[in-house]
């Protein structure tokens, strides 16, 4: 930062200045279901890096099945990578007061998955909210008033008609959800199936009728998920294990070995099933062969996504994703300070808001 005289700056701007030197601090993941309260240095950006001062995050579901014990993580780390803020500090392109989002990955760019256009798959790959509060990412996750963003993390400028809630929600799940979409391949006409509405799913219901589907089928075993799915305009609602045909694209987000067997079971010909939904070990899932040859038929998966699908993400959220009910789907918001109590009894919504 260039050091100025303090008689040229105006109150304003030394508060502004005041700010920007504020020491951040975090939550910090200690184990188990414990979080302690942290102050870090800010750190010294390399080129390509920023710092963000955050105004919201958002808590993913992964980050509830790391507290769980369910997912492993680095520990001690600062969890939490959906979030939004303001850039404060740059050694890279998006300048200074710009409101930003960013992608869950920090990748090299020139290994063979990067060049590839498989940067999430890079083979150096590291990951926002993933990384140990004692390594040199300390900042890593959102659940803190800074994010240190490390030049390989794709950087988004959100338009001010996105409230933060919404925007925070663009790094994980709505470009997921534009990742599948591009897999499925073209929507327009087609006869589009979503099992398992979460966040991911509802968003997927929203992104298959912004991209033209005819139809959108959305299977969840909760009554209250189906009334989501249904506000966030489906065709038709089902439970689990209705019997489905002709189904051109089948979006699996359930992760469930019955959601994934109903998705390629459903397709007609020339149908795609994208799996996004299995993340952890399950049961191995048995295709008929003959099925997917005489019928032409594809099954692909998706794990996080690439730095265009999160520009996408924030389109859609800024356009046709407004209409989704998103006061249904956001809970909260509460304070840094509670997010202990927030993993212990979740608030109420598909997506709780943290606010520093
Ligand atoms: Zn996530
Ligand atoms: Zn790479």
């Amino acid at each position: 930062m260039t050091v100025q005289a303090h008689s040229t700056m105006t109150d304003a701007e030394a508060a502004g200045r005041g700010r920007a030197t504020a020491q951040p601090f975090a939550q910090v993941w200690t184990g188990g279901s414990e979080f302690e309260l942290r102050t870090f240095d800010r750190p010294q950006l390399a080129p390509g890096e920023s710092l963000i001062r955050l105004t919201a995050a958002t808590v993913c579901g992964s980050d509830r099945h790391t507290v769980s014990g369910r997912r492993p993580g680095a520990c001690p780390s600062v969890l939490g990578h959906e979030g939004v803020g303001i850039v404060e500090e740059t050694r890279g392109d998006v300048p200074v007061g710009t409101r930003v989002v960013f992608s869950v990955t920090s990748v090299c760019g020139e290994c063979r998955n990067c060049r590839r256009g498989l940067s999430a798959k890079c083979t150096s790959v590291r990951k926002v909210g993933h990384e140990s509060a004692e390594s040199e990412w300390a900042l890593s996750g959102t659940y803190a008033t800074h994010i240190h963003l490390p030049a390989g993390v794709a950087v988004v400028p959100v338009p001010d008609s996105l409230p933060d809630g919404v925007a925070a929600t663009a790094g994980c799940a709505v470009a997921t959800v534009m990742a599948m979409c591009e897999a499925a391949g073209d929507l327009q006409g087609h006869r589009v199936f979503v099992n398992g509405i979460g966040m991911l799913g509802l968003i997927a219901v929203g992104a298959a009728l912004a991209r033209g589907a005819a139809e959108v089928i959305a299977a969840d075993p909760h009554a209250d998920r189906r009334d989501l799915a249904d506000r966030a305009g489906a065709t038709e609602t089902i439970e689990p294990g209705t019997e489905l045909s002709d189904i051109d694209v089948a979006l699996e987000l359930s992760g469930a070995e019955a959601g994934v067997r109903s998705c390629i079971g459903s397709l007609g010909i020339g149908g795609t099933a994208v799996l996004a939904g299995s993340v952890t070990p399950g049961p191995t899932v048995s295709i008929d062969p003959e099925q997917m040859v005489r019928g032409w038929r594809t099954i692909t998966g998706v794990h996080n996504f690439e730095p265009h699908h999160l520009a996408e993400a924030v389109e859609f959220l800024a356009a046709d994703g407004a209409a989704l009910p998103w006061e249904d789907i956001l809970g909260g918001p509460i304070p840094l300070t509670d997010l202990t109590q927030e993993f212990a009894h979740p608030t109420r919504g598909l997506r709780t808001i943290v606010t520093p």
